[in-house]
C-alpha cells in the first residue's frame, strides 16, 4: 500500500501510537505523528516559545508551529499512518489542502479507560517502547527499572488534555463523521483486539 493514507482520531490514551505503529509494519507504511515530532524538537526556538511549554502544560502547541512540523514530516513520507494532527478545525482545513486521505479511523475510547491508560504509562527512554504499571510490565528487569513517565502523563495533565481534546478536536471528529468518512472503531480492549477490528474495517 505504497501511496496509502491512514488517519487515525481519537482522545489521548485511545492508542493511536500502538495502533499506528502495527498498522505501519503491516502495510509498510511511514508514521507520522505531531507529538513525536515535536518531543524531538522541544526546545526548538519559535516566536511563541519553545514547543516544551504548551507541552507540559497540556494544551495545545501553536498552528503556525505545529503546521510547519507536519509539511516536513508529510514531505519524507511516502504511504503513512497519521496520528496526533489534525487537533482543530483549522488544522483540518490545513491537512485538507496538503494531502489526500484514503481512510479516516476514530478509535472510541471512554474517559475513565483514558484517565487509567495515560497516568499508568511509562516509556522506555532507550527505545521510546510505552508500558503500563498494570497492564504491560516489561519482563526484563533493566528495561522496568529505566522506564519513565512522561511529564504530560501526570494526573492533572491528563485532565487539561482531555479538556483540551474536548473544546477542540472532538468538533473535528464531529466534522468527520458529518462528511462520511469517519469510521468509528471500539478502542477497549487488548492492542491486538482493536487492530483486528481496524484491519477488518480497512480490508472490508
Ligand atoms: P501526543 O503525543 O499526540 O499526545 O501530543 C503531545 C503534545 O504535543 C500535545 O499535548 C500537544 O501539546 C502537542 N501536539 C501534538 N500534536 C499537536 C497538534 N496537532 N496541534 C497542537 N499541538 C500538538
Amino acid at each position: 500500500m505504497a501511496d496509502y493514507h491512514i488517519l487515525l482520531l481519537g482522545p489521548p490514551g485511545a492508542g493511536k501510537g500502538t495502533q499506528a505503529a502495527k498498522l505501519c509494519e503491516k502495510y509498510d507504511l511511514d508514521h507520522v505523528s505531531t507529538g513525536d515530532a515535536l518531543r524531538a524538537n522541544k526546545e526548538m526556538e519559535t516566536e511563541y516559545g519553545t514547543p516544551r511549554s504548551f507541552m507540559e502544560a497540556g494544551e495545545l502547541v501553536p498552528d503556525e508551529v505545529v503546521n510547519e512540523v507536519l509539511a516536513a514530516a508529510l514531505e519524507e513520507a511516502n504511504g503513512y499512518v497519521l496520528d496526533g494532527y489534525p487537533r482543530n478545525l483549522d488544522q483540518v482545513e490545513y491537512l485538507d489542502e496538503a494531502t489526500e486521505l484514503d481512510d479516516v479511523i476514530f478509535l472510541d475510547v471512554d474517559r475513565e479507560t483514558l484517565v487509567e491508560r495515560l497516568t499508568g504509562r511509562r516509556v522506555d527512554p532507550e527505545t521510546g517502547e510505552n508500558y503500563h504499571v498494570e497492564f504491560d510490565i516489561p519482563e526484563d528487569e533493566a528495561v522496568r527499572e529505566r522506564l519513565i513517565q512522561r511529564e504530560d502523563d501526570e494526573e492533572d495533565v491528563v485532565r487539561e488534555r482531555l479538556e483540551v481534546y474536548e473544546e477542540n478536536t472532538e468538533p473535528v471528529i464531529q466534522q468527520y463523521r458529518e462528511t462520511g468518512e469517519l469510521i468509528e472503531i471500539d478502542g477497549t480492549g487488548t492492542p491486538e483486539e482493536v487492530f483486528d477490528r481496524i484491519i477488518d474495517a480497512i480490508e472490508e
